[in-house]
């Protein structure tokens, strides 16, 4: 999507350790317009699906889901990363590997808004080596219910989450795949 290509060329920022910070548009300040426009995108490249529920994680995928759920006209339902669990049998949980925090979450969604009648889209704002989403499967897989596509702002298409959700057949569109970036002369290349 050439709009959030352009924005993450003006605005984004490459620090050391494959880290991309966006925060002045996509996950801290949110340009609400810009959201619009890949809520747009992803209704186009996910047409063909019946898609009834959003799935995304908290915090950064909120925004970005909610807004694209507009044009779905879905409710969004977001991971919650729990301190402890209150294993009383009426949450899903999984674990996730947080690759900016280097930390293993729990993460639960009540089984009151994930059924095996859902068709969920999961959104969220990156993808690195795709420990967030395989958490986020995990979560759909074990509620019966059916993983339709995943939609993601930006890929990183030089670690491995992106090759791995494709080879399981799950359609993933991300709106923009940085091939390479370099901390130290803050170049950016797309595939
Ligand atoms: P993964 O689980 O695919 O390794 O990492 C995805 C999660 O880590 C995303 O939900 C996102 O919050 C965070 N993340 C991964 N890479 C980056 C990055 O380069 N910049 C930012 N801001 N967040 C990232």
């Amino acid at each position: 999507m050439r709009l959030l290509e352009d924005r993450i060329r003006k605005d984004g920022v490459v620090k050391e350790g494959n880290v991309l910070k966006v925060d002045s548009f996509l996950n801290h300040q949110m340009d609400i317009d810009l959201f619009n426009e890949m809520g747009k995108e992803f209704k186009r490249l996910f047409s063909e699906k019946k898609i009834n529920k959003i799935l995304t994680i908290e915090a950064s995928g909120i925004g970005i889901a909610c807004i694209v759920a507009q044009h779905f006209n879905v409710p969004v339902v977001f991971a919650k990363k729990a301190k402890s669990i209150n294993l009383d049998g009426e949450m899903l949980t999984t674990k996730i590997q947080s690759f900016t925090h280097n930390k293993v979450y729990d993460v639960i969604v009540s089984k009151k808004f994930l059924s095996s009648d859902d068709h969920v889209l999961i959104i969220d704002d990156f993808l690195a080596n795709g420990c967030a989403l395989l958490g986020l499967i995990d979560l759909v897989e074990s509620a019966g219910a059916t993983v339709e596509g995943i939609g993601i702002a930006i890929e990183k298409g030089f670690q491995s989450g992106g090759q791995m959700i494709r080879e399981k057949g799950i359609q993933l569109e991300s709106l923009a795949i940085v091939e390479s970036m370099d901390a130290k002369t803050g170049s950016i290349e797309f595939r």
